[in-house]
């Protein structure tokens, strides 16, 4: 069986051996730079983790895309597809949502407001960092997807886009659910209710009979490849 590593470096699973994703030592909400929060054991497995741009913004949270409650949350923002973009988490907006998320759904629980914020900031952050990933991440020859089949300008591009960033997010979150971190993905599906339908993409992809993260992340190096702009069943295609 092939390894991961000879494939695409996977960071999801690579932030979590670091314990980046551990409930207790992550520190989100303090106002430490991301970097600073990475200073823990660094494995050389051919990129730079603390290279990862996270960028937490304090802006007011003046509206909601309630259909596209993600990319109010958060953003990964790029000036070219030649250039890393960042990943941008608007703090103000996931308090406030998530304290929406607690009297709509969960005023009965026993989870407090911190740790849904807790909760729905990882979420953001792994739904963008699917973003981040599939537009920079080097595959095993060394290559990013920086040239001009990377669009995310009409909705076939948006669905194929975002159905790989929730990809991501699910892939992650079952990995924290085995943590026994039991809340996180009711809070997804949760976060999942009344979306516009490129956000429920990752049930296709992930039903298909041939999906696994392996064939995902070979899916996604091959239609980086493609000599026109990639649809959604180009990714299926190569599953
Ligand atoms: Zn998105």
């Amino acid at each position: 069986m092939t390894e991961y590593s000879d494939i695409f470096i996977f960071p999801l699973q690579y932030l979590e051996k670091t314990k980046i994703f551990n409930f207790s030592e992550f520190q989100a909400f303090d106002d430490t730079k991301p970097s600073s929060m990475l200073g823990i054991e660094i494995i050389d497995i051919g990129f730079d983790v603390t290279k990862i741009p996270i960028e937490n913004s304090t802006e007011d949270c003046l509206f909601f895309s309630n259909e596209k409650i993600f990319e109010t949350l958060g953003l990964y923002t790029h000036e070219s597809v030649t250039k890393q973009g960042k990943i941008i988490l608007f703090k103000k907006c996931i308090k406030e949502y998530s304290k929406r998320l607690k009297e709509e759904y969960l005023a009965y629980n026993s989870i407090t407001d911190k740790e849904i914020e807790d909760i729905v900031y990882k979420i953001v952050l792994w739904h963008e960092m699917g973003h981040w990933m599939l537009h920079w991440f080097l595959d095993k020859n060394g290559n990013r997807w920086n040239n001009d089949t990377y669009r995310y300008q009409n909705l076939d591009d948006i669905i194929l886009h975002e159905g790989i960033a929730q990809t991501f997010t699910c892939l992650t979150i079952q990995k924290a659910e085995k943590d026994g971190y039991n809340f996180t993905k009711l809070i997804f599906e949760l976060m999942c209710l009344n979306q516009s339908p490129q956000y429920h993409k990752h049930t296709e992809i992930m039903k298909h009979i041939n999906f696994s993260e392996l064939s995902f992340l070979n899916a996604i190096c091959e239609i980086r490849k493609s000599l026109r702009v990639p649809l959604i069943n180009d990714l299926l295609n190569n599953l």
